[in-house]
């Protein structure tokens, strides 16, 4: 049996994704060469890297619009500091929305390069909530936010709107719902949860808001340079980027990402219930910005922890253990798991409930 992959990232991934990267290892495209030895110039894969950055801002209804999509390496964690480099002028300031843990790295990393503003933050809470009572400086050079707060639970259901760039850290919900992406200037999202294999990042930025900075840009960090190159500067990721177009691919049988939208929410709403109406747990985030892909509980007796444990793992549920910063569980439901794994998991949390509530 399969295990139901509940991991926070890297995580579970369409199967075909999994059976024609495996393939491409062997022989890619026919070429009789493998994925992982083939040059990044060969015909080949400039192919797929064409195919995926147009997939991309075909998804994300940008084509035309003056965005450019890059696949670039460093991880979300470089984009915490390249888009300060890239936008935060040498004599300006940048605004920060504080909603995790990775908001707060984002910060730290700005803080290095100049003048940064937290408009709000909810850490006094633990981060159970997104603050919606802020101001954005009219003077910032842009306004930062993070999507989806993969380790607390919550998400933005909407966005602030101000004449300032909008820069947003997608990492853990880019392709998982409709939203009209041309409200942001830039886009970032690590690609090992709804995209991919780990080592690749997807960058989509609108070239209007670059090159405006005043500050020297060691190469690597510049996204002009990315652009110009078409995502090919220095050696891409290769097999990363692969699983990206694999999945995408993917992700088009599916009807996109109105189509999967359809069933994040048909598996959001099956396990919130469960954790609303069985004794044994209690939802940490504030329910209004709960996140569809990464729902975080407890136990209300936590004394009763190896028992459940013991339970989940045994119906073959793996990577349920919440974050240490929130404690209990945390089930993450990216685009490729399936709605039956969630009914698994809500299913062992209901006879759970038969054995042990008292
Ligand atoms: N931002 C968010 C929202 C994340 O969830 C993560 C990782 O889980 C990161 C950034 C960091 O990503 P990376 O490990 O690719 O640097």
């Amino acid at each position: 049996m399969k295990k139901h992959n509940f991991s926070a990232g890297p995580c579970i991934l369409p199967q075909e994704v999994f059976e024609k990267s495996a393939q491409s290892v062997l022989n890619f495209n026919h070429s009789d060469l493998s994925i992982l030895e083939i040059s990044h110039r060969s015909k080949d894969f400039v192919a797929v890297m064409e195919e995926v950055r147009a997939l991309v801002l075909e998804f994300l209804g940008l084509e035309g619009k003056g965005y450019q999509a890059l696949f670039l390496q460093g991880g979300a964690s470089l984009e915490f500091l390249r888009v300060p480099y890239n936008l935060l002028n040498v004599d300006g300031k940048a605004a920060y929305l504080d909603t995790g843990t990775w908001a707060n790295n984002a910060i730290k990393e700005a803080k290095l390069f100049g003048e940064t503003v937290i408009v709000a933050s909810s850490k006094e809470e633990n981060y159970n909530h997104i603050p919606t009572n802020y101001t954005i400086p009219e003077d910032a050079s842009y306004f930062h936010c993070t999507s989806n707060n993969t380790i607390f639970g919550t998400q933005m259901k909407s966005f602030p709107k101000t004449a300032v760039p909008i820069v947003c850290d997608m990492s853990s919900d880019i392709f998982s719902r409709t939203l009209d992406f041309s409200q942001f200037d830039l886009i970032y999202a690590g690609a090992q949860k709804n995209m991919g294999a780990a080592g690749t990042t997807l960058v989509v930025v609108k070239e209007s808001i670059l090159g405006k900075s005043g500050r020297a840009i060691p190469s690597i960090l510049d996204y002009q340079k990315h652009i110009k190159a078409e995502s090919m500067y220095n050696t891409p990721a290769v097999f990363a980027v692969y699983t990206c177009l694999l999945t995408l691919q993917w992700l088009k049988k599916q009807g996109g990402i109105a189509g999967i939208e359809k069933i994040n929410e048909a598996k959001a709403s099956l396990l919130y219930n469960e954790i609303d109406r069985n004794t044994m747990f209690r939802g940490t985030a504030v329910k209004a910005d709960r996140s569809i892909m990464n729902a975080t509980f407890l136990l209300e007796n936590p004394e009763l922890q190896e028992s459940f444990d013991k339970m989940w793992k045994e119906a073959g549920i793996s990577g349920l253990t919440g974050h240490r910063s929130v404690g209990g569980y945390r089930a993450s439901m990216y685009n490729a798991l399936p709605l039956e794994s969630v009914q698994v998991l809500v299913d062992v949390m209901k006879e759970f409930e038969t054995l042990y509530s008292t």
